[in-house]
């Protein structure tokens, strides 16, 4: 690989990173020599991770976390740190949506439950500003580092039911713009902030929505099929060329981007 595109030696925080695409993108990154550093909700599925990772070759350490709590990431930062001595990449993948904020078939907006709403935009939202904050305020002081967070094909058009979660997100890759303007314009062109946008991927969220029992698709995932050019759902492993470039030298000029990576769902009409 040429040096523009060499991550060794990085060291990068992935939240959510046990989740399907956060350990699918941990993995890549790994076998190019990137130190991870797997923060998730339960210490089970962390270790499974780590494991997973060291068995491959690569170097992996994991904590608890809850991207909800500032204490907790401080903590996380302060062992990162003392383990790694610095941070030079988060991936903010944790995030994700719940059924009391979304409308089901035979439901509408009136039927929608604040509380329910409110979480996840909790998640999506204040789950990226806080570890931006936590973890950025690291990469201010070494005057680099590279954030990337995961925003939606929900963003831009409407996409029925996901109410809360597209909200939330649309939230967040506005944050992700302001973000990157505040880190180049208050320290320095070297600290970039990025998102992709997963097209549709089956993970665990999803799947039921998207397929039925015996693997055919449900009508919802017909119809996506039907809107994504390229007649199919994204493969997890899709994500890792978007991701290295955004992390490496390559891309030293590009912030405040939004990438989609979703068979060119975004670009058609359905027409
Ligand atoms: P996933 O549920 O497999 O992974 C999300 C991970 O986040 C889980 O491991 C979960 O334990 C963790 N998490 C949730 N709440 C947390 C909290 N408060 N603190 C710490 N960790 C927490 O989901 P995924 O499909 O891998 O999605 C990853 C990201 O990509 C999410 O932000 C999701 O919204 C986004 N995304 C996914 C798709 C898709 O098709 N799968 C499409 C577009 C965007």
């Amino acid at each position: 690989m040429s040096q523009q595109f060499n991550l060794q030696e990085k060291v990068a925080i992935i939240t959510g990173g046990a989740g399907v695409l956060g350990g699918t993108i941990s993995n890549s990154l790994s076998k190019a020599g990137v130190k991870i550093i797997i923060l998730d909700r339960n210490q089970d599925i962390i270790d499974a991770k780590v494991k997973e990772i060291k068995n491959n070759g690569g170097e992996a350490i994991g904590f608890e976390t809850n991207v909800l709590d500032k204490s907790t990431l401080e903590k996380n930062r302060d062992a990162i740190l003392d383990h790694f001595g610095k941070i030079d990449i988060l991936l903010n993948a944790a995030g994700g949506n719940m059924p009391g904020a979304t409308i089901g078939p035979d439901q509408t907006i009136f039927d929608l439950k604040m509380e329910d709403f409110q979480k996840v935009t909790d998640l999506n939202l204040n789950g990226t500003v806080l570890p931006s904050m936590v973890f950025g305020e690291v990469m201010s002081k070494q005057g680099e580092g590279c954030i990337i967070n995961f925003s939606s094909m929900t963003v831009d058009r409407a996409i029925t039911r996901v109410v809360g979660y597209s909200a939330s997100k649309a939230a967040m890759e506005n944050f992700t713009r302001w973000m990157s303007v505040e880190m180049a314009t208050k320290f320095g062109g070297k600290i970039r902030v990025n998102a992709i946008a997963p097209g549709f991927f089956i993970g665990n969220q999803n799947r039921r929505l998207l397929t039925n029992e015996d693997g055919s698709y449900t009508d919802r995932g017909n119809t996506i099929i039907t809107n994504t050019p390229m007649k199919r759902f994204g493969e997890a492993e899709e994500l890792n060329g978007a991701i290295h470039f955004l992390c490496s030298e390559a891309a030293s000029f590009i912030t405040g981007v939004v990438i989609p990576i979703d068979g060119g769902f975004s670009a058609f009409s359905g027409v």
